[in-house]
């Protein structure tokens, strides 16, 4: 496996990869690495051959600066993790790196507008967290130029705003993968290694809220969204989780409020935190898979 700690290095091993003919998939992450991530990487290495993976804890999209002061860093390990699921290079870089004509100055940084399903939930709670995924995803993806770019359903407005940077840029083909779950059903997560063991224990209720919410959908046949999210607020209120939003959306047509029309498909979406820790996960309730 490469690893280059340089992106404008990184960036010409991809292009050599792309001129001698090679599909490469691409998978951007935080680091921190999890099955989650891995399984992202062996479905790009299964359907591309190469896989380039970018950990970069990217501070344009953090709202809360303890939040990027704790986010955990481990390069080595995830380069160890990375090099046994097959990854073929890992690069990372600074801000100042991947933004030289700005010199990391954030004023000088040409940000790119993330659009319509930036707005509402994530994007009203964390102000500039999309403009921050936006302009990082985009400047990867140029320096990458990939064939195909995955990202995890677990961040499920982040994929219809990655979607749009890629519909701006021409490319690459988005791949949306499944959330990958502890057996517990607590989505996987970076900062579940935040979590002290009773706070990893109550976070379950997310899950058992979201579960609850799809057998309303599939066996009673709730169409409406404010009785589809009320067993998700029970649950969360049962565990002692601070509810920051449990939502409804119809995935295919992203509104910033919740409809009030009954949903012809749904997708419940919850942010809550267990202590400091910001937790999200989401459950499409039309649908067999996750
Ligand atoms: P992050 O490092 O948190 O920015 O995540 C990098 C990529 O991994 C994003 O596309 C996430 O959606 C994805 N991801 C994170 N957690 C999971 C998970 N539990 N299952 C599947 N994909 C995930």
């Amino acid at each position: 496996m490469q690893r280059r700690d340089d992106p404008v290095s990184a960036s010409d091993w991809c292009r050599a990869q792309l001129v001698a003919g090679r599909k490469l998939g691409f998978v951007p992450t935080m680091g921190a690495l999890h099955e989650g991530h891995l399984s992202l990487v062996r479905r790009a290495r299964a359907e591309c051959g190469l896989v380039a993976v970018s950990v970069f804890v990217n501070p344009l999209q953090f709202n809360e600066a303890r939040d990027f002061e704790r986010y955990p860093r481990d390069f080595d390990g995830d380069a160890r993790l990375l090099a046994d699921a097959g990854c073929d290079l890992v690069f990372t870089g600074t801000l100042e790196q991947f933004f030289p004509e700005s010199g990391g100055a954030r004023d000088r940084i040409a940000w790119r507008e993330p659009g319509a399903s930036a707005e509402g939930l994530e994007g009203a709670l964390r102000p500039g967290h999309f403009r921050g995924v936006a302009t990082i995803v985009a400047r990867l993806f140029e320096l990458v130029r990939p064939t195909r770019a995955y990202f995890g359903e677990k961040d499920f407005q982040q994929t219809l705003v990655v979607r749009q940077v890629a519909r701006e840029l021409g490319y690459p083909t988005i791949v949306v993968c499944p959330t990958l779950r502890e057996p517990s059903g607590l989505a996987r997560s970076s900062r579940n290694e935040l979590l002290s063991a009773e706070q990893r224990e109550r976070a379950v209720a997310i899950h058992r809220g979201l579960l609850r919410s799809r057998a309303l959908w599939r066996e009673d046949g709730e169409r409406r969204a404010d009785a589809l999210r009320a067993p998700i607020r029970e649950e969360l209120a049962l565990a002692h989780l601070e509810l920051e939003y449990a939502e409804l959306r119809d995935p295919d047509d992203w509104t910033s409020a919740e409809p009030v029309a009954p949903l012809e498909r749904a997708v419940a979406l919850v942010a809550a935190r267990a202590g400091s820790v910001r937790l999200i996960d989401n459950l499409r309730l039309d649908e067999s898979s996750s």
